[in-house]
């Protein structure tokens, strides 16, 4: 052993009474990262036991590491001079098994310079495992199955929070508009019945893919029915909101349907209408969106129809 790893646990020592409390793993590593001292927690995390982990050059050989892909080095981690905690690390160990890491890392320095450190390696896999599971569970309660759009009853409370959010911001502003465009596919029946039930929902999909392209990242997309899309336009007035609408019908009339080598002729009727701030309900706009589709549909479908506001009856805004 050099002068340099007796000095490193040396620098360990007032420490080792209470890291024998201590449920995480941890390693106390010399400048160049090779582990001086382990406890039976890092030979579990690691799979190498305490007697081979001495013999290993880096706790890097028995532990590769990266941040979002990344790979992290023992001699990055060594380079701090201050006590760091790192977060959000993925261990791989040698056995290939990917572990979510927390690392706290204590330099020892000698004359300012790190001679060693202590390292803690907290294994959070299955509390990372859990919140992936919580952030799933919370996204499929939002989306559609069939298309991965967002499901009706997202839309209704995201356009409840716009409407009262862009009230109070100041007329003449942009980004106090907001559009609603409603499409329906055309005689989607007859799809159905001519080329089946499966062929409907490959078109149904098709077509939510042709919204996720077209529309902003801002605009939120939603599959309101059976065929029947919704999608708000944020900082959009119904003049912006009918040259969305008019591309997405072009993009579906152009689009080759192509089901198991049938090609299936599709189009789609849609209607938009501009939130009268103040004076309507966002419910109120999407009712006269879907006046609007319904002119459109009696106008002969494969059309965009705008409703202006000037023949609606919007219902009565509660003064909260
Ligand atoms: P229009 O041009 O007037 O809209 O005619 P349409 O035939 O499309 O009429 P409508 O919108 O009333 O018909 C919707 C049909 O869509 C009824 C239902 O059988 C079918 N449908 C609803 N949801 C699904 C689904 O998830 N998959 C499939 N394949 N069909 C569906
Ligand atoms: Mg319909
Ligand atoms: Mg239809």
């Amino acid at each position: 052993m050099t002068a340099t790893n007796e000095q490193v646990l040396e620098a360990f020592k007032p420490f080792e009474q209470f890291c024998k409390a201590m449920l995480d793993a941890y390693l106390v590593v010399n400048a160049q990262g090779k582990i001086l001292k382990s406890n039976p927690a890092a030979a579990l995390v690691t799979g190498i036991t305490s007697k081979q982990l001495l013999k290993i050059d880096s706790f890097n050989s028995a532990l590769s590491l990266s941040i979002m892909e990344k790979p992290i080095t023992a001699a990055e981690i060594l380079q701090n001079t201050v006590p760091t905690r790192i977060d959000d690390l993925i261990g791989t160990t040698n056995q290939g098994t990917d572990l979510n890491l927390t690392i706290g890392y204590f330099p020892f320095l000698l004359d300012g310079r790190v001679i060693g450190a202590f390292i803690l390696l907290r294994d959070v896999t299955a509390e990372t495992q859990l919140q992936g599971k919580y952030k799933d569970k919370a996204s499929k309660s939002i989306t559609d199955p069939l298309t991965g759009l967002f499901n009706r009853a997202h839309f209704e409370e995201y356009m409840n929070v716009e409407e009262k959010r862009i009230i109070s911001l100041p007329v003449g502003n942009d980004h106090r508009n907001l559009s609603v465009i409603m499409g329906d596919i055309d005689h989607f029946k007859k799809i159905n019945d001519k080329y089946g039930h499966p062929a409907g929902d490959f078109v149904i999909k098709t077509v939510a893919g042709i919204f996720q392209k077209t529309f902003r990242k801002t605009d939120v997309v939603c599959r309101y029915g059976g065929e029947e899309f919704l999608v708000i336009l944020p900082a959009s007035d119904h003049a912006g909101a009918r040259i969305a609408a008019e591309k997405v019908r072009q993009a579906i009339e152009s689009q080759v349907f192509d089901f198991q080598g049938t090609i299936i002729p599709v189009t789609m009727s849609l209607g938009v209408a501009q939130l009268i701030v103040g004076q309507e309900h966002g419910k109120d706009a999407i009712a006269r969106a879907d006046t609007a589709l319904y002119q459109s549909k009696q106008n002969g479908r494969n059309q965009v129809r705008v409703h202006t506001g000037a023949d609606v009856v919007a219902s009565v805004i509660n003064a909260a």
